[in-house]
């Protein structure tokens, strides 16, 4: 009899860059073609050893992020995806992304993500304003970045996400809207436009000495021709942060606003399955290490995860209510009913209508058995503020 498997996600972490760029607090440091080598003969052993516990699901996307994953060569991203399609059921029509950096890519080896199964680039763009990189430690210009870009679209890649940055040091509206321009005459143009702000975190160059940034007043200016000009431009806005034109919103990091079960591989890569939340251990000796000791070896568990969490039902209300509501989509009330059994006014008493009345959500109706709960353009602005209202734990 043939049974429906459930959907999972995989995401794969590439711990390596050319050199930290100074905001960065990512995972992520440089490092040798040696030690390339070996993480990657590791990360590939965890792959295989994990493989067991995923045979009920099937995998719908795979993200290789980083770090900067395009320093692996084309026959390296196929030794990666080919053992993950070994290990598990990845289905035909998955969306396989790969987050490149421009400098790090030439045509060759974008061809061979392309054969390796890659169907989706996210490409670091950040600006189109050279001072700008410089002053982020970028290691790329504006111009490597529209070559990369180029080699992309000519070797086949029509899935392609740009990532911008606003509010970096010395950037005004101006140069800003410049670098929105400069992304959306693309031809053709990208599918996908994710657009954060800079944001500085401790231990990080930028986090111990902050530099002047823009001001309060530019920062939003920029939030809001972010959402004018991509919007103009044939873009809608699906996540607070994601733009995308029709059919390309990123399947991938929607199961991580839906709450969908993905499993990380590789050094701090964090999962949730089942409803259980963990992340694998940060340290790449300690990681290495028991990967190569018990490479022969099959013992049924090595201690490659901390932090294991099993949420408790609060824990998993409050996740769905602040990622579901990144979403322009929004929640739905009959399917938080169906998922937890219990109403959301039950849950909430009076908060639907508290905020509804502060016009910080709106609440549309989906059919009769309730409405989808949005944040309104207001409550996007300040979603943080409506975020901590659905807190039910301390
Ligand atoms: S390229 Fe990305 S991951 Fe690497 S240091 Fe820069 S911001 Fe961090």
């Amino acid at each position: 009899m043939k049974t429906d498997k459930r959907a999972l996600s995989v995401y794969i972490h590439i711990p390596f860059c050319i050199r930290k760029c100074l905001y960065c607090d990512f995972l992520s440091a440089p490092a040798t073609d040696e030690m390339r080598t070996r993480y990657l003969k590791c990360l590939s052993s965890e792959i295989e050893r994990e493989s067991h516990k995923y045979c009920a699901y099937k995998v719908r996307t795979v993200f290789v992020g980083g770090g900067t994953p395009s320093l692996l060569s084309g026959n390296e991203m196929k030794q990666l995806l080919e053992c993950v399609k070994l290990n598990y059921d990845v289905a035909e029509d998955a969306e396989i992304t790969a987050e490149v950096n421009p400098g790090t890519v030439n045509l060759r080896k974008l061809e061979g993500y392309y054969e390796a199964g890659i169907n989706r680039l996210s490409i670091g763009l950040q600006s189109a304003d050279n001072k700008e990189l410089q002053c982020l430690g970028r290691i790329h210009s504006y111009e490597e970045f529209l070559q990369t870009y180029e080699n992309a679209v000519k070797t086949g890649f029509n899935n392609i996400n740009i990532d911008l940055m606003s509010a970096i040091p010395g950037q005004t509206v101006e140069s800003y809207q410049k670098t929105l321009k400069a992304v959306l005459s693309l031809n053709p143009s990208p599918t996908h436009i994710s657009a954060y702000s800079l944001i500085l975190e401790e231990g990080t160059p930028f986090g111990d000495n902050p530099p002047e940034l823009p001001d309060e007043e530019t920062d939003r200016e920029m939030y809001k021709i972010t959402d004018e000009m991509l919007k103009d431009s044939g873009y809608h806005r699906y996540e607070i942060s994601n733009y995308a034109k029709e059919g390309y919103e990123c399947i991938h990091n929607k199961v991580y606003w839906k709450r969908g079960d993905y499993v990380g591989f590789g050094i701090g890569a964090a999962s949730l399955v089942d409803n259980v939340r963990f992340h694998n251990i940060a340290d790449i000796e300690e990681y290495m290490g028991q990967l190569e000791k018990y490479k022969e070896i099959s013992l049924p568990e090595l201690h490659l995860k901390e932090d294991i969490q099993s949420l408790s039902v609060e824990e998993q209300m409050e996740e769905y209510m602040f990622l579901g509501l990144r979403l322009t989509e929004g929640i739905s009330e009959k399917d938080f009913f169906e998922t937890f059994q219990k109403s959301i006014h039950e849950v909430y008493p009076g908060l639907i209508a508290k905020l509804k009345k502060q016009g910080l959500i709106i609440c549309e109706p989906e059919d009769e058995n309730g409405n989808r709960i949005k944040l309104s353009d207001f409550g996007l602005d300040v979603s943080n503020v409506v975020m901590a209202e659905f807190l039910l734990t301390e």
